[in-house]
């Protein structure tokens, strides 16, 4: 059995997805294109700029003696029975006694596919890709697990770079010419058998390994995430301007322009409007990792009122395991401000005065447009 063949089957063992290789040569297009919309303003909330957009696209430049690349993917779509079922099969499951010492395995209708109909209505919405665990740190332990076997089945001086979020446009990149899947309209990379419910990872290695070939079948004329983006934030296919783009929004500190608050809706972190209605998604399996069962009871901890005043230490209990940690209480209090208000949810008027006191001058302009939206 080839070198290739021997991870490709190891890694379906420990829950890796899919699974492709590709060489390290540089991704001179992504490069270009990614600076060019830096140049256009579409990237302007994120810290990155030409060198280390350089520097990301340039395999080379993070692991020097680079040669092939293995993208990795993970689906989040998450089937609460069906996970549940596997843990209930393996009652020495870490994950099931964590969780039901944090009282969530209990709660097994926080979250359905329909859950934007289904919610409560006083309640923010999160991305699906943020209802579990931490996915970072998932991804990066599976890689770790497929490079201690790599480690003990090549013969050379095995060196590895594990990468996870390097920058959306590369880890797209990286899946795409590693036969991972094809790019949707909406900028995802759409898998045949997990739609774009997933989450990249990739280990640059030293090791030369047989390229897999990329795969393109486009979108043909469909163009429904197109017409369903709240904020025409994909401008044309394959090119979404951040700007516009709610789970961009939701995820960036300071400012929203007043034009795209009310588009938000109750989205507090991420929007999955594109992928929702994306026909490759209708049938996409479901995940089997029971690490992304959610950790969040979208009922009770998502109440708007409740969110608008957290306190540090409840903001840490609900969310230090969540990837919703990253974008900081505040910036999270602020999306249930804007949510509250585009709602017109009385039940938050009195979390609403308490904020005009607020040391925060984001805060307390947003809570000011929400009141009067509420009032109105
Ligand atoms: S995530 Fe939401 S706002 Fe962003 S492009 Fe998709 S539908 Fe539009
Ligand atoms: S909704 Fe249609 S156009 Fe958009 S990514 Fe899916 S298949 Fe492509």
């Amino acid at each position: 059995m080839s070198l290739e063949s021997k991870i490709k089957d190891f890694s379906k063992g420990i829950g890796i997805d899919l699974i492709g290789i590709t060489s390290a040569e540089p991704f001179n297009d992504v490069e270009r294109v990614f600076i060019e919309r830096i140049k256009k303003g579409y990237y302007r909330s994120f810290n990155y700029n030409s060198e280390r957009v350089k520097f990301i696209c340039n395999p080379k430049k993070i692991l020097p003696d680079a040669k092939s690349i293995i993208s990795i993917a993970l689906s989040y779509n998450v089937h609460v029975e069906e996970i549940e079922n596997k843990l209930r099969e393996n009652s020495n499951n870490t994950l099931l006694k964590d969780q039901k010492n944090k009282g969530v395995v209990n709660s097994y209708n926080i979250y359905s596919n329909e859950r934007e109909t289904g919610s409560k209505e006083n309640t923010g919405i999160i991305s699906k890709f943020a209802l579990g665990i931490d996915y970072h740190e998932i991804l990066r332990d599976k890689l770790e697990i497929l490079a201690d076997f790599i480690k003990k089945i090549s013969l050379k001086n095995f060196k590895y770079k594990i990468l996870v979020d390097t920058g959306p446009m590369v880890d797209r990149a990286v899946a795409f010419r590693a036969g991972i899947g094809q790019y949707g309209k909406n900028c995802c990379i759409i898998t045949k058998r997990f739609g774009s419910w997933i989450f990249l990872g990739e280990m640059i290695t030293n090791l030369e390994l047989q390229s897999d070939k990329s795969n393109f079948e486009d979108c043909g004329d469909c163009d429904l995430c197109i017409r369903a983006c709240p904020t025409q934030a994909i401008i044309s296919p394959y090119i979404i301007d951040t700007r516009k783009c709610i789970s961009h929004l939701t995820q960036k500190k300071g400012e929203i322009p007043m034009n795209l608050l009310e588009k938000m809706g109750r989205r507090i972190y991420g929007c999955d409007i594109c992928q929702d209605v994306c026909p490759y998604n209708k049938e996409a399996e479901f995940t089997k990792e029971s690490d992304f069962l959610p950790i969040l009871q979208t009922g009770k901890d998502l109440e708007l009122s409740k969110l608008i005043n957290i306190n540090e230490s409840d903001y840490n209990k609900l969310f230090s395991s969540s990837v919703i940690t990253w974008i900081g209480r505040n910036t999270l209090r602020r999306n249930a401000i804007i949510a509250s208000g585009n709602i017109a949810d009385l039940n938050a008027i009195d979390s609403l005065l308490k904020v005009y006191k607020d040391d925060d001058e984001i805060i307390r302009k947003y809570a000011d447009w929400a009141i009067k939206k509420i009032k109105k």
